[in-house]
């Protein structure tokens, strides 16, 4: 008797071991452009600047029990790009950079968001960029081009993502189709389109496109930019978790989250920008953690990146930091750029009004010492660049004005930060993951393991 009693207990401790063994419910973030030292560096921002911050500053996921890298490359560069990187944390296949969803044959791949609504759970998608970006495309797309936004978009349509969010549709003139005309198609295939993030909330039984309150907006407003009404990737996250909250109860679900405004102002390499960003990946993931909280057994969450962007470096110059000079930012690069622009449009254009401008939004001469080369080169590119045609410097996202990124490149200089590229790196990649099933991620070493590892967790299998 007594051993069977054991057999029983024993049974029982299996059955819930891998029924707890199971997740219902999972968030992927995925942080674009998001390297280690962005992570680290937004810390320790936090801690010069954010004195009065929850944690002293520290980020939501940094103390997750597993705290590990994996490696980014793709299969036609070891610096992959968004959509080769998106395609592997998605589908457990390294591809071509550049192309979305398909091997490096062009044959289209199963994505574990297509894996979750097979076992019945919802899904979604939401991005601080263009709903049609890189990043969420490779959880309902496949194509052999990340640049198809019209063909990509109508994938969305098709796909099984009950709740995509983003700035806007992303659009080719070439194509033939404005923003407004996919909204039409995506009325007519049934969705609920929003344009307000607390609407969500009120949606029963439809699927969402949600959307930002201009469709103009090719990524909402950087987070030193926003002011209250702004949406943000916070906001997205509340209003998709809010929607499943109700909607999935029952089935559980699948929501990757991009905070793809990191990479933008990596590519500026901005760094104040970057860390303001972070901070609202990390505010995404609180409310990740707060859902948690509620269904410990569970939830699963991952937080990581596609790529690095920027070859950030944290100190230099023999051991000398110092980011308390970074709280007299007060924009982003691109804002701080308008508004040179429009100093320019009004006839705003004396050496006097420049200065003005530059203490105001980066504390320069009043707080920010700056050394006589940095007095120079700012002279030098007034004089050369602001008056005369108002050079820019192009990046892969923005535009710009010369004045502006001189001026921001000497601000990160004086903090001892230093960029190394414009472009992406191959460094390799954080990861981050709490929850049910955390275990598995100890032995996770590629991008391409993510998907696969998840995919177990839900109780199902990733092949391709
Ligand atoms: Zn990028």
């Amino acid at each position: 008797m007594r051993q069977l009693l054991t057999l029983f207990a024993a049974l029982l401790l299996f059955v819930g071991t891998s029924a707890a063994q199971q997740a219902k419910y999972v968030f992927l973030f995925i942080g674009d452009g998001l390297g280690i030292n962005q992570i680290h560096g937004t810390e320790l921002y936090n801690a010069a600047v954010h004195k009065d911050m929850a944690n002293g500053g520290r980020l939501s996921f940094t103390r997750f029990p597993v705290r590990s890298y994996v490696s980014s490359h793709s299969a036609s560069s070891l610096v992959t790009d968004s959509s080769a990187a998106g395609t592997a944390i998605a589908s457990g296949v390294k591809t071509v950079n550049g192309y979305m969803g398909v091997d490096a044959n062009k044959k289209s791949v199963k994505n574990i968001a297509e894996v979750a609504a097979e076992i019945g759970m919802m899904t979604g998608v939401a991005t601080n960029v263009g709903v049609n970006h890189a990043t969420p495309c490779a959880f309902y797309a496949h194509n052999e081009s990340r640049d198809n936004y019209g063909d990509l978009f109508n994938q969305l349509l098709e796909s099984p993502i009950d709740f995509a969010a983003g700035s806007t549709i992303l659009y080719k003139k070439r194509e033939g189709l404005l923003p407004k005309d996919y909204v039409e198609k995506a009325k007519s295939a049934g969705m609920k389109v929003l344009q307000d993030p607390a609407a969500a909330g009120r949606v029963r039984g439809k699927r969402v496109l949600l959307l930002s309150d201009s469709l103009s907006r090719k990524a909402l407003r950087f987070a030193t930019d926003c002011t209250e009404k702004d949406p943000t990737i916070v906001d997205f996250t509340a209003s998709a978790i809010k929607y499943f909250e109700r909607e999935a109860k029952d089935s559980g679900f699948f929501l990757m989250v991009e905070a793809g405004h990191i990479d933008y102002s990596c590519h500026d390499n901005d760094a104040v920008t970057t860390f303001e960003e972070i901070n609202h990946l990390s505010e995404s993931v609180q409310l990740a953690l707060d859902f948690y909280e509620k269904h410990p057994e569970e939830t699963l969450i991952i937080v990581t990146a596609d790529h690095e962007t920027g070859g950030m470096t944290l100190g230099y110059d023999h051991y000398k930091m110092n980011f308390e000079r970074l709280a007299y930012q007060k924009c982003s690069l691109e804002s701080l750029t308008r508004q040179m622009q429009h100093m320019r449009k009004i006839g705003k254009t004396s050496w006097e009004d420049m200065v003005a401008l530059l203490k105001e939004q980066l504390g320069f001469w009043d707080y920010v010492k700056l050394r006589s080369k940095d007095e120079v080169a700012l002279r030098k590119t007034f004089d050369k660049n602001f008056l005369k045609n108002g050079e820019k410097v192009v990046g892969l996202y923005t535009s710009n004005e010369k004045m502006a990124s001189v001026a921001v490149k000497i601000l990160n200089t004086r903090a001892y930060i230093k960029w190394i590229d414009l472009a992406h790196t191959g460094m390799p990649v954080p990861l981050f993951v709490k929850g049910v099933g955390y275990e598995q991620f100890l032995e996770c070493y590629d991008n391409t393991d993510i998907p696969k590892i998840i995919a177990k967790i839900m109780g199902s299998e990733l092949q391709n």
